[in-house]
């Protein structure tokens, strides 16, 4: 598999340290809200690159941390910061306070929703979810390693502070050298005078007696842990030294993964993350999706329109992880309608006498994802498959059916299902052609009816509105 590579800044082989082994850390979600389709979009790549990697027999073992504390409101982090919110607090506690609730309380129901969105997506689980404030212990030890090693020393208020010119290759993975990092910079919005240095980060805060949840006692006093801090202390713990593909969205890449970086490499004395890679920025209907302009788009939100979220999946397919890319409605609705189509198509070819997947067409759809993961070629060889008159209808099935562990889009989810026109997916169909009517979308309504019609179900327009013929 070849990916490319943040730090690298090109399209490299991925050699893992231990053979027939893929160790992948994915930074995960901070839990005070629900995660939106860009986030899902990230956390897709790393479905990606497993499904590639076991389809060609590899092992992972894939890490996904929970941030439930000491990611603040002025941290760069998942889906960036909502203009107008540049304060200390940390995220979860924000939220428990507008909610009325406990922190844990408010980061548990977040968590759960997570995984729901995940299983929704077909992104298979992880093999460990650590959540930070489960893991302090840890992050207490890594912290006391890094203050006797003399990569970290407290500061005037008390608390923990990583040393940033101790790491001489600090700003490599960014690109944002020490000596461009100016005080005030937008970067470094944390002009804190308890440090010694302004690119110098908290690895642990001590807190005032105004915080009284998602607090520790330490060596150093009362506090909480620093965002960066949690992602060294359970990837180092749980994946050891050897960390063959970290990933998460570009808006990562600094801090927090300068930082990650930084303390993991101080902590091993050697580079723990072999390949760097990063999601691009997910625009929807042009926009960049943040609370602050009202444009947030959830999976629920999906399930409300009627819309399978597979066929948000495979929106994201049809572009390359690393592009930036502009979700719309109608690229979703027409991901609908595509993958309604080829579940109609694969439950007819399964009708006919067995046959083996075509060869070749199963190795270049695995060749494009091995590629830097280039889906949007993958999909184009799956339609050729579809469209070839050389191939067979079982040759056909077993084709969509053996390629769909890549995939991942249910392909197999109607075969021997009756069409009969009262299953969900139909009124579904009949319900998104109905709204698209009523918006004078003839165009939709169109390929509404086509779609109806591959499902064998002949739609007529009449005064009273569209009616099964
Ligand atoms: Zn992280």
């Amino acid at each position: 598999m070849r990916l490319y590579d943040t730090m690298q800044r090109a399209v490299v082989p991925i050699v893992s340290a231990s053979p027939g082994l893929l160790r992948i850390y994915a930074c995960g979600p901070t839990v005070y809200r629900d995660a939106h389709v860009g986030n899902m979009r990230t956390f897709l790549l790393t479905d990606l690159i497993r499904r590639t990697a076991e389809f060609s027999k590899v092992q992972v073992r894939l890490v996904q941390n929970i941030t439930d504390v000491g990611h603040m409101a002025d941290d760069t982090g998942l889906g960036g910061v909502d203009e107008g919110q540049a304060d200390t607090e940390d995220r979860v506690l924000q939220q428990a306070a507008i909610e009325g609730r406990g922190a844990l309380d408010v980061a548990r129901q977040y968590e759960a929703r997570f995984h729901q969105d995940l299983a929704a997506l077909n992104i298979y689980p992880a093999d460990a979810y650590p959540r930070a404030s489960e893991s302090i212990e840890l992050m207490i030890e890594l912290i006391s390693k890094l203050l006797e090693s003399n990569n970290a020393y407290i500061g005037t208020d008390g608390s923990v502070f990583f040393d940033a010119r101790s790491f001489s290759t600090y700003g490599e993975l960014s690109g944002n050298k020490l000596d461009q990092l100016r005080p005030g910079h937008r970067f470094t919005s944390e002009v804190d005078t308890a440090k010694r240095f302004h690119a110098d980060w908290a690895l642990w805060k001590k807190s005032g007696p105004t915080r009284t949840q998602l607090v520790w006692q330490t060596p150093w006093g009362v506090g909480f842990p620093g965002w960066h801090t949690e992602c060294s202390a359970m990837s180092l713990d749980i994946l050891g030294t050897e960390i063959d593909i970290h990933t998460g969205g570009i808006d990562l890449r600094f801090p927090h993964h300068e930082d990650e970086r930084a303390q993991s490499n101080s902590i091993a004395g050697h580079e723990v993350v072999r390949n760097w890679v990063h999601a691009e920025h997910l625009l929807f209907e042009g926009r960049k999706m943040s609370k602050s302009t009202g444009n947030v788009v959830l999976v629920s939100d999906l399930a409300a329109r009627g819309l399978d979220p597979l066929s948000l999946r495979l929106a994201f397919l049809q572009h390359r992880y690393r592009q930036q890319m502009n979700l719309t409605w109608e690229v979703i609705e027409g991901a609908q309608t595509t993958l309604t189509r080829w579940r109609a198509r694969v439950a007819q070819w399964a009708n006919s006498p067995s046959a083996p997947f075509a060869t070749d067409a199963v190795q270049l759809v695995v060749e494009a994802f091995n590629e830097d993961l280039d889906t949007p070629l993958a999909l184009q060889q799956l339609r050729a498959v579809e469209r070839d008159t050389e191939l067979s209808d079982g040759t056909k099935f077993e084709t969509f059916a053996h390629l769909d562990r890549l995939f991942g889009l249910d392909l197999t989810r109607d075969v021997g299902r009756s069409s009969a026109p009262t299953s969900l997916e139909v009124e579904g169909l009949l319900a998104e052609r109905a709204a698209a009517r009523a918006n004078k979308d003839w165009s939709g309504s169109d390929r509404l009816r086509d779609v109806l019609a591959e499902l064998g179900v002949v739609v007529v327009d009449t005064a009273e509105g569209q009616q099964i013929g």
